[in-house]
């Protein structure tokens, strides 16, 4: 039996495994009867009940019936093989329960007498349980990583079930150094480790030692798996400042370069922008596009709009009363009585719209606020289950179905994000003299606007692309996400820029600009707290909270990360035309002035 099949099968809901799983029950082949609690597909539907209920009294009637009918003509000596036609139909409705029945109960218990699964299958079962009681026990350790655990879930508690001994070839065993300062404690610990008994993830709370732990945890590691982590850092990183918040299981960390582009003189102000990244010439080719902002006195940019979104689903019995809670919630009254009940769950979350899409009986509430100098995912969920339990209330008919219904949109390509904004959309421009493109970006003016059109314009537009008209934002985004510990995921959104070129000042300058409606940054909490991240931006100015000005801090970073962007996407639209230019004239043999230019 695969492993599709069991997965497959009716189970029963996690309540009834109960915290004491006994030793049969941790093998019985049922491994995923939690998944089914979470599943809802998996769980028998009530109809099914009633249907086998019936099968069952149907087929002992009928058998009851039939063998009276065998008694008579046995006492009657009447021949067996002629049949009325009410025995007939009693037969054939036999038949009928019986397959049914077989079909329903009768293919599993066969299968698992003739298919008992290989051994290495009940150590994937094993694998399975430790998956829920991993969730089970990490929830109960600390508040923050548990938020997302229903109580039910935290409550259970399961004993760490032993692996089974891998039935591969044995793995060559790299060479490694054991982390420095290992007691006979910890040789014990780490035995247990791979042994099984003590699971990987229990070692933070049993410890209480988060350094300790990921040494312990990453000796283990080398041991089971015979690879080396050489090369991977151990030492240099505080352990306990991500336990609970950014990162579970730690073995180490990874490396990547900061570099420095700037300074980017914005909005009369210089930065010098830390940017985390592993690309080559992206720190240069950002940094040469600052030079050629600053030597034309700067960039300018506007915050449009500032608001966090998130979009529950619910949905009713009838798309007429989805209907009334969109007039319900689009009324300016009753926004009023749920902004304060929004409000009420945080000193910096202000509840600015709820916009309401319907899809049939089913309702998207996409609410959004304001969220101080927090990116705002943790913020605007609080306030938002607030709003969905007062609903509750006056539509108790609401089934929410999930608090984020995807109409947010978070870390997903949408529309929604594009047209209506997340986070913090700004635009950025600069004018960019003739002289300076020609001698700090190697192009024109000209080529500039000719091919910001092809490519960034009319291409993308070829290409279908959602927020995607620009030549490398993402690049740009992604490593001052990664420097100043935003959440790098959300550089799908984030990302979403158009870029505009113009030539300006009777054809002379450029006038240059990036339009980015969905920035999602923030100065406090998550990965900004971190030391390395909060250095970043404390070189920015903008580290933690802003006191005087809550928001103004996280909507400053927003605007630096446009400012660079605007300086990417210059240096690279130059190059990119610059090359243009060469190829274009040794291929065309086109006017000797462009090329000129591009070579003075
Ligand atoms: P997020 O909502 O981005 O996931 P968190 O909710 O984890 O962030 O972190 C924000 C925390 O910081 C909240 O507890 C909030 O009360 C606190 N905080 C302190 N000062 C500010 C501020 N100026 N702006 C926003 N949050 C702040």
């Amino acid at each position: 039996m695969s492993k599709m099949d069991v997965s497959r099968r009716p189970s029963k809901p996690a309540a009834a495994a109960g915290s004491s799983l006994d030793a049969k029950s941790k093998h019985s082949p049922s491994p995923l009867k939690y998944y089914a609690d979470e599943d809802p597909s998996l769980k028998v539907p009530a109809f099914l009940y009633l249907v086998n209920a019936s099968a069952i009294c149907a087929f002992f009637t009928l058998l009851y019936y039939l063998l009276s009918r065998w008694r008579e003509k046995i006492r009657s000596a009447s021949p067996l093989h002629v049949l009325s036609a009410p025995e007939l139909a009693a037969i054939l409705a036999f038949a009928a329960s019986s397959v049914y029945l077989l079909g329903f109960f009768g293919v599993e218990f066969f299968q698992s007498l003739l298919l008992r699964p290989p051994s290495d299958i009940w150590a994937d079962d094993g694998e399975e349980e430790r998956v829920v009681s991993v969730v089970a026990e990490e929830g109960a350790l600390k508040a923050p990583c548990g938020q997302a655990l229903d109580e039910e879930t935290t409550k259970l508690e399961f004993d760490p079930v032993k692996p089974a001994a891998p039935k591969a070839k044995p793995v060559e065993t790299e060479k490694w150094d054991e982390p420095i300062g290992l007691t006979e404690e910890d040789e014990k610990v780490i035995a247990s480790v791979v042994a099984g008994t003590t699971p990987s993830y229990s070692l933070e709370s049993k410890l209480g030692d988060c350094r300790r732990a990921a040494a312990i945890r990453r000796e283990a590691l080398q041991r089971k798996t015979g690879k080396s982590l050489a090369g991977l850092p151990l030492e240099g990183l505080d352990y306990e400042s991500i336990l609970g918040q950014c990162c579970e299981m730690p073995v180490g960390y990874v490396q990547i370069p900061v570099g420095i582009a700037g300074p980017l003189v914005l909005d009369g102000r210089e930065y010098s922008v830390p940017m985390a990244t592993t690309e080559g010439c992206l720190v240069a080719s950002a940094n040469r596009g600052c030079k050629a902002i600053a030597l034309c006195g700067g960039a300018n940019s506007v915050v449009l709009k500032d608001g966090m979104t998130r979009a529950p689903v619910v949905r009713f019995g009838s798309a007429k009363r989805a209907a009334e809670l969109k007039f319900y919630l689009e009324s300016p009254t009753n926004f009023e009585v749920l902004s304060s009940v929004f409000n009420s769950s945080s000193r910096f979350g202000r509840l600015q719209s709820i916009k309401c899409a319907i899809a049939g009986k089913n309702l998207y509430l996409r609410f959004s606020c304001s969220t101080g100098d927090a990116m705002g995912m943790n913020m605007i969920s609080k306030g938002v289950q607030n709003v969905m339990d007062f609903l509750q209330k006056d539509f108790p008919d609401m089934d929410v179905m999930g608090i984020s219904g995807n109409f947010c949109s978070d870390k997903k390509p949408a529309a929604v994000n594009w047209i209506e904004g997340r986070g913090k959309s700004v635009v950025c421009e600069a004018v960019i003299k003739g002289d300076v493109v020609r001698k700090v970006l190697k192009t024109s003016v000209e080529a500039l606007v000719e091919l910001n059109m092809l490519k960034n314009l009319t291409g993308s537009a070829m290409a279908g692309a959602l927020g995607g008209f620009n030549a490398h934002a993402s690049n740009i985004v992604t490593a001052i996400y990664i420097a100043t510990g935003q959440d790098p995921a959300q550089n799908v959104e984030s990302s979403h820029c158009i870029t505009m070129m113009e030539a300006v000042n009777d054809g002379k300058d450029l006038h240059v600009s990036v339009t980015m409606p969905s920035i999602e940054v923030g100065t406090v909490g998550g990965g900004t707290q971190l030391a390395s991240q909060s250095a970043c931006l404390n070189l920015l100015g903008v580290k933690g909270a802003n006191r005087e000005a809550p928001g103004s801090n996280s909507r400053l970073l927003a605007t630096v990360v446009a400012g660079l962007v605007l300086a990417g996407e210059l240096s690279l639209m130059s190059a990119l035309a610059a090359g243009q230019l060469v190829k274009s004239h040794m291929k065309y043999n086109r006017a000797n002035k462009d090329v000129s230019k591009v070579s003075s």
